[in-house]
């Protein structure tokens, strides 16, 4: 065989040529042949006939007694088959074999699927062994003949639009047992596709309660035996099972997908592994939320209302409320830097009634949405407190100042994060007891004037540990006149707890703090008429009630 003289060029534009010939064998009255020795057959050739368009080529040539004598024993001397089957061939094949009297010429088919070879010729038809099958696909490579074996077809799906994915394979076609077809090929890049929220064809497809929304249907009955999702930016596997529908994304942001689909070595003459690559940018609507699930949010005053603003395009954000008109910072809550929340907080005067957050793009003033909310009223009980004069000296305007110029900076700095975890911790075990409330009416020494009491006295015996109630920065963490020994913690996003009378403080300014951590024992110090701690919470200047942030993180509502 020459397999120099093989034509090798091949169009891949060629017609699909698969044809399917019914071959009727028919019960010939075959007439028995002469028999024909082996010097007189003195030359074979085979021509592949798979190409409508192209000449059809020379695939081997026989010259040598040993190549021809089985054509001799299976085709010349043999009688054609009397009973008739139907076969499908999916290839054939053109074979002469010249003799020193004639040329005899035999059509031989192959039925891939059902591993049946026959030849055929004017006085009928003949059995030939499947495996010549192999030394022809060999000698001429075909794997276009085989569309049924070729990688399957791949579409992604969001609703009904289709995304254009990036391609990588490596394929092998495998027609027979002993016969590999390996292909391999890649398309660079993948196609960009942007989710815009003002195209309105694609707003609804990004509506987060809709799950499932990006779909893969793969050619029928080709779906591949293992599936992995992977980002392949961050190197991370999203999921190993989910198909054909695809996690959907709920965050704005950059997706960078890579489905690897595997098709197993099975018996259907194809095996390997494609990746499909393809980047989402996911826009998300801007939403507005505060920090309730109900449907009108309400609040007691004392509460910490927030505001989250999902998917926020940028910084350029101001929120307002009648209820709190000092500025209300944003600031980042995730990670990613997509969501704003601000902390609004609510002092206890604050009057029972019908209020709305309003939010602004703050360098048009144009408004973008505003939320409603109810303050529902609490009433504060009142107490008359004794004090010795020279413990209501020590509330001079004097000492005031000079504690106000000790104090400098430590609540004006808060950090830009959030640094505590879930709900406060009580900063005194059990048992205690609580001797004044927080924002209880006081009236001291019989006073027609009163005022709130700005935080909540749990009384227990001198000495007695003090916990860190949440995570933060220690910003102050010394003594001052009226207040005694003092620390303050920032926990981030402008709300800090303070710690007030203490015995002994075993924290530094500057410190971080774990939630739970032993900061300082209780005492009297300062403005104090025996042995507590008096805890706040507060932002801009505004005590909050303690006890809510001990059921709650005021910020659980935004978590998820
Ligand atoms: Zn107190």
């Amino acid at each position: 065989m020459n397999k120099a003289n093989l034509p090798i060029k091949f169009s891949i534009k060629m017609p699909l040529y698969l044809i399917a010939i019914l071959i009727l064998l028919l019960s010939t009255s075959a007439c028995k042949k002469a028999e024909l020795p082996i010097e007189e057959l003195i030359h074979g050739e085979v021509y592949f006939m798979g190409n409508g368009l192209d000449e059809n080529p020379l695939i081997q040539t026989l010259t040598d007694t040993t190549e021809l004598q089985p054509y001799l024993d299976i085709l010349v001397n043999v009688e054609a088959l009397e009973s008739y089957t139907d076969i499908s061939v999916d290839l054939t094949y053109k074979l002469t074999l010249q003799t020193t009297e004639e040329t005899l010429s035999y059509d031989i088919g192959f039925d891939l699927g059902n591993k049946i070879g026959v030849a055929h010729d004017s006085t009928g038809y003949y059995p030939v062994p499947f495996e010549w099958v192999d030394l022809y696909l060999d000698a001429y490579r075909i794997p276009e003949q085989f569309t049924h074996l070729q990688p399957p077809s791949f579409t992604l799906m969001m609703d009904d639009y289709v995304i254009s994915t990036g391609l990588s394979q490596e394929w092998y076609l495998q027609p027979t047992p002993s016969t590999l077809y390996p292909q391999f090929y890649s398309i660079e890049g993948y196609e960009l596709r942007t989710m815009e929220t003002l195209d309105f064809t694609l707003t609804g497809l990004f509506d987060r309660t809709i799950p499932n929304q990006i779909r893969i249907s793969i050619t029928d009955n080709m779906n591949p035996s293992n599936v992995i999702i992977n980002d392949y930016e961050l190197e991370e596997t999203i999921s190993t099972s989910v198909f054909p529908n695809l996690p959907k994304p709920k965050e704005t942001g950059d997706y960078h997908y890579e489905i690897e689909c595997t098709w197993d070595k099975t018996e259907k003459g194809y095996h390997g592994t494609i990746k499909y690559m393809f980047n989402l940018i996911i826009e998300m609507p801007t939403t507005y939320q505060l920090n309730s699930n109900e449907i009108i949010p309400t609040y007691e005053p004392g509460d910490s209302m927030a505001i989250l603003i999902k998917d926020a395009k940028d910084l350029d954000y101001r929120v307002e409320t009648e209820a709190f008109t000092k500025t209300i910072g944003l600031f980042y809550f995730d990670e990613n830097q997509t969501d704003l929340v601000g902390l609004i907080p609510l002092n206890s005067r604050t009057k029972a009634g019908d209020y709305s957050v309003m939010i602004y793009r703050d360098s048009t003033n144009e408004l973008l949405d505003s939320i409603d909310y109810t303050v529902i009223p609490k009433e504060f009980d009142s107490q008359q407190l004794t004090v010795s004069s020279s413990t209501a000296s020590l509330k001079s305007s004097e000492n005031r100042e000079k504690d106000n110029a000790k104090f400098g900076d430590a609540k004006s700095y808060s950090e830009g994060s959030k640094l505590w975890e879930d709900n406060f911790l009580m900063p005194i075990d059990k048992p205690y007891r609580i001797s004044t409330e927080y924002s209880m009416i006081r009236y001291v020494n019989g006073d027609t004037e009163s005022s709130r009491h700005s935080g909540l006295d749990i009384a227990v015996p001198e000495g007695t540990p003090i916990k860190a109630a949440n995570s933060g920065y220690v910003t102050f963490a010394s003594d001052l006149i009226i207040s005694g020994n003092v620390i303050v913690i920032d926990h981030g996003l402008g709300l800090f707890t303070s710690y007030v009378h203490l015995y002994k403080i075993h924290v530094e300014d500057g410190d971080f703090v774990e939630k739970g951590d032993i900061i300082g024992e209780v005492g009297s110090t300062g403005y104090s008429t025996g042995p507590h701690l008096h805890w706040t919470v507060w932002k801009n200047g505004v005590y909050l009630n303690p006890w809510k942030f001990v059921e709650e993180d005021p910020l659980a509502a935004f978590s998820n």
